[in-house]
């Protein structure tokens, strides 16, 4: 698994830092070396929050490019984590450019000048409080809180346009703002005002409701038209009932059938999902919109672990269903589990796995069964030629990446999926 979240920050960086500094003129930069320093700041963190914007529309390009939509959202988190540092030194450094050299884009008053100051610095400081404590804050306020960053890019943009610059708007550096401060505005009202009516997702309907202590399987059927996914993918499923409208990702997990029914296991994590499993009565309308990711398996012959942690068991349910022949070379699936929060039949999953030729090894947590070197060792191939696969919670994600650095299985032949897009 690689992790690239840092290339596009760096490369839009470096761009935008290049072009702004041969923009302005050198005796200028000489002279006034700080405020250069924050005109450059303030400049990267609009360019980085414009491209996050444009990230987060959630179009196919994106995806392939980024390898699924958790990386895209991935590129887009870092994106907006240094443009609000950058912002923040930006507006604590002021740059305060005066002299002949500048000149303001747009001519505006300059109370309203102070007005956008001020609400972009009260922006700022939410979006910041709120990450400092995301996982304190329910998913739905902070969603909230999270739109207020697009808000502070439209306000710094228009505080680029009306403060004195020292960069002409007809210069390399200006245009290339100019460009991605309007794609990343456009982007921000498009996901905003028109994303949720241009996707509408695909009318489906409740069929069939298995309860788990502490979670749920849930089977919907196409009232018309189904979408057509790849084993491995997650939709956005919202339903038509009170509270429980907004739309909630989740992996499929079976596999693509010529009824187009679709069954997915859900766990109860907060309270959207408990009120599912209380509230949800079979026969219930609800939109699938998707698919999205790109958890899919790559099926090249080589030798695979398959490890899942809990829900993450979701997408290997949808592999296994989908197999339709034995697999070439060995397949291993470790299914690590709490004994107090089961969501699937271990017996039944066992049964299938063998069935389609995959063998299968449950780990109970709570016994203190755990993944281990061993458990690696068993899978007989050549280390560089094993893929890994892994969905489940980020700790033992992080346990099996060590793991594989002790059995010398490269990094990068590890594809991963996280229930997690904050
Ligand atoms: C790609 C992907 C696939 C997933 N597949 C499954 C699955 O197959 N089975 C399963 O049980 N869970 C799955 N999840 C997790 C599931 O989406 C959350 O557990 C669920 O949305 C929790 O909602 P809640 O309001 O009940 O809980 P909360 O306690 O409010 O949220 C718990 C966490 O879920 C995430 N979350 C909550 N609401 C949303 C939302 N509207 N959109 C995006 N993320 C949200 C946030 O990270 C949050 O921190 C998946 C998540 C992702 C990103």
């Amino acid at each position: 698994m690689k992790n690239n979240s840092w290339v596009l920050t760096t490369l839009l960086s470096v761009i935008t830092s290049v072009l702004v500094l041969t923009s302005v003129n050198e005796t200028y930069i000489n002279n006034n070396f700080s405020v250069v320093i924050s005109l450059v700041s303030g400049s990267v963190s609009l360019v980085l929050m414009a491209a996050s914007c444009i990230l987060a529309i959630r179009v196919r390009f994106f995806e392939k490019l980024f390898g699924g939509l958790d990386r895209v959202y991935e590129q887009h988190k870092w994106l907006g984590i240094w443009a609000l540092i950058l912002l923040g030194y930006h507006f604590l450094v002021r740059a305060g450019i005066r002299g002949p050299d500048s000149q303001s884009i747009i001519q505006a008053p300059k109370a309203l000048a102070h007005v956008i100051q001020g609400f972009a610095a009260i922006g700022l400081a939410a979006i910041i409080v709120t990450s400092l404590n995301r996982n304190g804050i329910r998913y739905s306020l902070w969603r909230w809180i999270h739109k207020l960053s697009g808000v502070v890019f439209l306000i710094a943009a228009t505080h680029w346009l009306t403060a004195r610059n020292v960069v002409p708007f007809i210069s390399p550096a200006g245009i290339w703002m100019a460009v991605l401060c309007a794609l990343g505005a456009a982007a921000f009202i498009y996901r905003l005002v028109m994303y949720d009516l241009v996707h509408k997702g695909k009318a489906y309907v409740v069929t069939e409701i298995n309860q788990f202590p502490r979670g749920m399987q849930l089977a919907v059927k196409p009232k018309d038209k189904a979408i057509d996914y790849h084993p491995g993918s997650f939709v956005f499923l919202s339903f038509k009932k009170k509270g429980m409208s907004e739309p909630h990702p989740f992996s499929v997990a079976s596999a693509p059938k010529e009824d187009g029914s679709l069954s997915f296991v859900i766990r109860s994590e907060g309270d959207w999902t408990r009120k599912l499993r209380k509230e949800l009565e079979v026969g219930t309308p609800l939109q699938v919109t998707g698919p999205y990711g790109k958890f899919h398996r790559t099926n090249n012959g080589e030798s695979e672990v398959w490890v899942a942690g809990g829900v993450g068991i979701a997408p290997f349910m949808a592999w296994l269903e989908n197999m339709t022949e034995p697999p070439k070379s060995p397949i291993h699936l470790y299914y690590s589990y709490r004994e107090d929060d089961a969501i699937v039949d271990i017996d039944q999953l066992q049964t299938l796995a063998e069935e389609k030729g995959v063998a299968f090894t449950a780990l109970c947590s709570t016994k203190g069964e755990t993944l281990q070197q061993e458990h690696l060792n068993v899978i007989e191939s050549a280390k560089d030629k094993i893929q890994a696969y892994y969905c489940g919670p980020e700790g033992l994600c992080m346990a099996l990446q060590g793991l594989m650095r002790k059995t010398g299985i490269p990094a990068n032949q590890l594809k991963t999926e996280l229930f997690n897009f904050r």
